[in-house]
């Protein structure tokens, strides 16, 4: 496709770079990688000088250098050094149509020459706001008609508790304060979301937590579910929330916020027997019931929502990651119509950003939601490459003596890493003292052999394009027994 004004090309297409086979539903892409204009020594020395990365010690980061990332195609990545390596992790969480779509590259760019940027304050709106709120409310399950738009997903939770608090107000229990939320669970890294969070080690780092947050223990069974069955521990992880509603007071509690799955905790399923109790607690005590969709939404359990695979019915959804593809920032918060009947008519709602459903990253959300819907994406993560992926994983790792438990549903998976993985149950089974340096072992040798698959604590993570193939998830799924059984080689298991 050629555009009015196109530029003369910047790029060349980097030599002897093999393109991968195209993604599902696609035509084959000629790969056009930037020029590497610099060294990856250069790179490295001006990233240390210049750049403080996210959630990094930089001291330590420093002294060992930053792998350059220049290109990527479908679910592969390649570094300044010519590695080509397979993302296990679709970028962070959220690259789920696979890298390099041109429909989504196209979307923006057409938007960026027809209407680069206005705000959507005053009294003003414009097509892609409106064609992407029309086309959330036929993705998102019923009673979902309304949206209001963010550039993150930390941003969307704080846009939550603006919401929450409104709806009470509106409602005329203005005590309704508290929020509860949960250990271990990650909502983002402003503020409020951290404070959301249940991340000790970003408390710490904060003067103060946003006022009437509290939380309850994570439904995380291997390590904490002791004897118990998975169901059973479930369930009174959920009855916590009921103990916690009467300890502050029902008048006083606004609402409930969860990942339906945690995702950055370690993708952490709970039980079937937790999400329909926490759904009949908060209905028993008008509760509002927010599903942090962040990692979950957008076909990532093969539903569109991961709450629809866990059965249950929030008022309240937080969206970003998957919403574009990742290919721009955005955020979004879906409202159940009973709850947006109290932002509607009633004045004026004190809250926006400016780039509040922001041309470019609202043409390309339609563009991604299309090309899942249209392109048989998510449907093709039910039927197809989720069943695949698990089953492959699961026969993978069954007998590697470091593997304590697999976790996930569709193309999301944590494998839990255990010293001792008990009896057929489950029972005896033990962590690592230090799972940390287990699970960074492992992370170093996905490294080393170009595959990305993340660690928290002593659970690795995977999480690939939704376009992935057969064939590239029976390499994944080898990188990945490789790693470990080198790690179980290093800890002498
Ligand atoms: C990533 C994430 C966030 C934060 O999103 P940002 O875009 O990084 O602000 C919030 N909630 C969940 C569940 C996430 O995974």
């Amino acid at each position: 496709m050629t555009f009015r004004n196109d530029p003369a090309p910047i790029v060349a297409p980097a030599a002897g770079v093999a393109s991968p086979s195209p993604a599902p539903g696609q035509a084959p892409v000629t790969a056009a990688a930037p020029r590497v204009a610099r060294s990856t020594a250069e790179y490295r020395v001006l990233d240390a000088a210049h750049h403080l990365h996210p959630f990094s010690d930089m001291g330590t980061l420093n002294r060992t250098g930053s792998r350059v990332i220049t290109r990527a195609e479908g679910v592969y990545l390649w570094d300044s050094e010519g590695h080509k390596i397979i993302d296990g992790m679709a970028g962070l969480w959220c690259v789920n149509v696979g890298h390099a779509r041109k429909e989504l590259a196209e979307a923006a760019y057409r938007q960026m020459l027809e209407l680069p940027f206005y705000n959507t304050f005053f009294k003003t709106t414009h097509p892609p706001v409106i064609e992407l709120s029309a086309l959330l409310a036929e993705v998102t399950p019923p009673g979902f008609n309304h949206f209001f738009y963010c550039n993150s997903g930390s941003e969307g939770n704080d846009t939550v508790l603006r919401i929450v608090y409104q709806y009470w107000l509106v409602k005329g229990q203005p005590s309704k304060k508290y929020v509860i939320s949960r250990t271990n669970g990650y909502h983002g890294s402003t503020i409020a979301g951290a404070s959301l969070g249940g991340m000790g080690y970003m408390h710490e780092q904060m003067p103060s937590k946003v006022e009437h947050i509290v939380h309850i223990d994570q439904p995380y069974w291997y390590g904490n579910g002791g004897d118990l069955s998975p169901e059973a521990f479930s369930l009174n992880c959920a009855r916590q929330l009921e103990a916690k509603i009467l300890e502050l007071g029902a008048e006083n509690v606004a609402a409930f916020i969860g990942e339906p799955f945690q995702g950055a905790g370690g993708v952490i399923f709970p039980a079937s027997t937790y999400w329909p109790e926490i759904e009949r607690i908060c209905r028993k005590y008008d509760i509002l019931l927010c599903a942090d969709e962040v990692i979950g939404g957008f076909g990532r359990t093969g539903e569109w929502f991961s709450h629809e695979y866990f059965g249950f019915q929030p008022d309240l959804l937080t969206m970003a990651k998957g919403l574009t593809s990742g290919y721009v920032p955005m955020g979004a918060v879906g409202l159940q119509d009973h709850v947006a009947a109290a932002i509607i008519e009633n004045g004026e709602f004190n809250h926006g950003l400016t780039y509040s459903g922001h041309p470019v990253a609202a043409a390309v959300a339609v563009a991604n939601l299309r090309l899942l819907r249209e392109g048989g994406i998510v449907e093709r993560v039910k039927t197809d490459i989720g069943p695949y992926f698990q089953k492959t994983l699961r026969a993978a790792l069954a007998d590697s003596p470091l593997v304590g438990d697999i976790a996930g549903t569709g193309l999301v998976a944590g494998i839990q890493l255990a010293q001792y993985k008990g009896d057929a149950q489950g029972l005896g089974r033990q962590r690592f003292a230090n799972g940390g340096e287990v699970g960074t072992i492992c992370r170093d040798f996905c490294f080393e052999n170009d595959l990305v698959m993340r660690a928290t604590g002593d659970r690795m993570l995977l999480s690939p394009p939704f376009v992935i193939t057969h064939e590239e998830v029976d390499e994944l799924v080898g990188k990945a027994r490789r790693a470990i059984d080198l790690t179980a080689q290093r800890i002498g298991t």
